[in-house]
């Protein structure tokens, strides 16, 4: 019974624990995600992105030099094959030839039209430029020396000329191939091929990355962003600047260094750059062009693969929440139904527990109630018994009445019987047969009056008969009268009797309901005895379906504190010898087993009134 009342309370418990470790491990689990996510999460993400941008940034950097190389292609042959004209040759050998001079500049003018290219020019050995296509224009290049060009040195000792910088006389940018003009072995003077470069950077810009040329000192000679051009992305030492001005790579042009710096993160050249457009970093992938002596480099802005990189982050932290928020909801709803569960558990026990502690009440109920039903069998046949018994003491003592009214009611008519006779023998002597016949007709009649007497008396001897029948209350009353006359001449009491409206019949035994009217109106006439009205009154009447029968005296009537006993057996307030207190008794059992009832009150005008309720019947029996 203890360890069965203990287990619903530890279950709660037990629960409320296991919710709280798994809570603890959620928590735990979730914290560590966001960590991980935080930190780590974040880093790789921020790779992946950089990886995406770098592949991109590697394509277009691939497509940009090789528009480079392939520009440089279609032009680098192309020198050569002009010093090798022989008017070229002419022109260097016989510079102050004006004939040769202006075919060579017709000519130079005409092929430069027909190539694309923006300038070509011949030098002598010196340096200086004797014929140019630009002759006739404001920025010829006749007269100009251009010895300190790598170009034209290069080329004016035998190799290739290759150069790219601001054209110091046109001030536009340009790349300059130089070949050497051969007489046999020796040189005689270099022609100059220049072109453009703008219309390259034209093909860089709109694109969301930027795309720079630097020259090996490190300064921009070419940019998707204009306002780039000769800014340097590394710091401008004296070195530098002095291996500029060595070559007036940027004529005069003014040179300034970029607020940069460098940097690197997860494998990638990164690159800050503060400018007009404040701070942006980059992503930076170069190639070096060696043969063209510079670096194409692709700046990617990291800024959109670094908010991809946060985004992913945001995204995989909303999602550990939401994870978490849906696993918390998830055991919050487990640990509720266990809850739910365990209740209808326990309700379920509980009302089993009911069940049976009921049916075992009820088992002991039905025992005890089984007990008192044969207790109460057993006392009702005890009861029957004793009842016959004192059915039996109450017909004796009766009877004993009976036997001494009896003897007075014979005894009396026996006298006069015996006087009647007496007188008649004499009269008869006398002759006077008349008046003898009156005196033995009066003898007939007292003989007659006891005959009936012994009857009654048989009739009261009788066994009852426990049958019921249709009794008329007239009949049985005038029987009694006559029983009971001797106890009401002795109490000098009179008996009155009102039949009612028609005569009455009742379901009764017609002796048994006779020895109840004896019982009643003896102790009527008892109680009349002591008192100035000795007047006993007994009435019949329908009243409803039942038939009421009243005795009333004019007595001292019954005291309030008896009343409750006297249908008691053997309760008597009559002194000794006098009463068996068994009447009440006998006749209350009586009407009882006629299915009446038999009560007593007390009248309002004085006297005791017992009444006797009997069930009607509608037919008459002749007894
Ligand atoms: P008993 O007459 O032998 O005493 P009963 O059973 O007939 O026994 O009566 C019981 C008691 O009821 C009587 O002793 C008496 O006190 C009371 N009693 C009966 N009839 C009357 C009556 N008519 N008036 C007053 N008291 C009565």
């Amino acid at each position: 019974m203890t360890h069965t009342a203990a287990l619903p309370s530890a279950g709660p418990a037990l629960r409320r624990a296991l919710v709280r470790h798994h809570w603890r491990w959620l928590t735990m689990l979730a914290l560590g995600l966001v960590i991980v996510i935080g930190t780590w999460g974040g880093r790789y993400a921020t790779r992946v992105n950089f990886d995406a941008a770098a592949l991109r940034g590697e394509n277009t950097l691939r497509l940009a030099v090789a528009v480079l190389r392939g520009q440089m292609a279609r032009f680098e042959r192309l020198p050569q094959l002009i010093a090798d004209q022989d008017l070229i040759r002419q022109v260097v050998q016989t510079p102050g030839d004006r004939a040769v001079v202006a075919e060579a500049n017709a000519y130079l003018k005409e092929v430069n039209i027909l190539l694309g290219s923006s300038d070509i020019y011949v030098m002598t050995q010196d340096g200086t430029t004797v014929a140019a296509n630009n002759h006739d224009s404001d920025v010829s290049f006749v007269g100009e020396n251009f010895a300190y060009r790598p170009y034209f040195f290069d080329a004016a000792s035998g190799g290739e000329g290759r150069f790219f910088a601001l054209g110091t006389t046109s001030l536009k940018r340009g790349y300059y191939f130089g070949a050497p003009i051969r007489d046999g072995d020796a040189v005689l003077g270099v022609v100059a091929f220049k072109i453009d470069v703008d219309g390259i950077e034209e093909t860089w810009r709109g694109g969301d990355y930027e795309i720079i040329v630097t020259d090996p000192e490190g300064i921009i000679f070419m940019a998707s962003r204009a306002d780039w051009h000769f800014s340097s992305i590394l710091p401008l030492t004296p070195d530098r600047l002095a291996r500029t001005d060595q070559t007036r790579r940027y004529a005069d042009a003014r040179l300034r260094a970029l607020p940069v710096t460098s940097d690197d993160q997860a494998g990638h050249r990164l690159m800050a750059l503060t400018d007009v457009l404040g701070t942006r970093e980059f992503l930076v992938l170069a190639e070096d062009m060696s043969e063209a002596g510079w670096t194409v480099q692709v700046l990617l802005d990291t800024a959109s693969a670094r908010a991809q990189a946060l985004t992913t982050v945001i995204v995989a932290l909303l999602l550990v929440g939401l994870g978490t928020m849906m696993a918390a909801v998830w055991l919050q709803r487990r640990a509720r139904l266990m809850e739910r569960m365990q209740l209808q558990r326990d309700a379920r026990a509980e009302l089993e527990r009911r069940v049976v502690e009921r049916t075992a009440e009820l088992a002991t109920v039905n025992r005890r109630l089984e007990a008192e039903v044969a207790e109460r069998r057993a006392t009702e046949a005890e009861l029957r018994t004793a009842q016959a018994s004192l059915v039996q003491a109450g017909k004796l003592a009766a009877l004993g009445q009976m036997s001494a009214a009896l003897s007075h009611e014979f005894n009396q008519p026996l006298g006069a019987a015996r006087n009647f006779a007496d007188n008649a023998l004499v009269l008869i002597e006398r002759n006077r047969i008349e008046d003898a016949r009156d005196n033995i007709s009066r003898v007939v009649a007292l003989v007659d009056r006891m005959a009936t007497l012994s009857r009654h008396l048989r009739n009261f001897a009788r066994k009852p008969n426990s049958r019921l029948e249709t009794v008329s209350v007239t009949e049985v009353m005038s029987e009694t009268r006559e029983i009971v006359a001797f106890r009401l001449r002795a109490a000098d009491a009179t008996l009155e009797f009102d039949p009612g409206p028609e005569p009455l019949l009742v379901r009764a035994g017609a002796v048994r309901l006779q020895q109840v009217l004896v019982n009643l109106i003896s102790n009527a006439a008892d109680a009349a005895e002591g008192s100035a009205d000795r007047r006993i009154a007994v009435s019949a009447r329908a009243e409803g379906g039942r038939a009421v029968i009243r005795v009333r005296d004019h007595g001292p009537g019954v005291p309030d504190a008896i009343v409750e006993r006297i249908f008691d057996p053997f309760f008597t307030t009559k002194g000794v010898g006098k009463g068996l207190g068994l009447g009440l008794s006998i006749s209350y059992n009586i009407i009882k087993d006629f299915g009446g009832e038999l009560r007593v009150m007390n009248h309002p005008d004085g006297g005791a009134e017992f009444i006797i309720e009997l069930i009607r019947s509608g037919r008459t029996t002749v007894t």
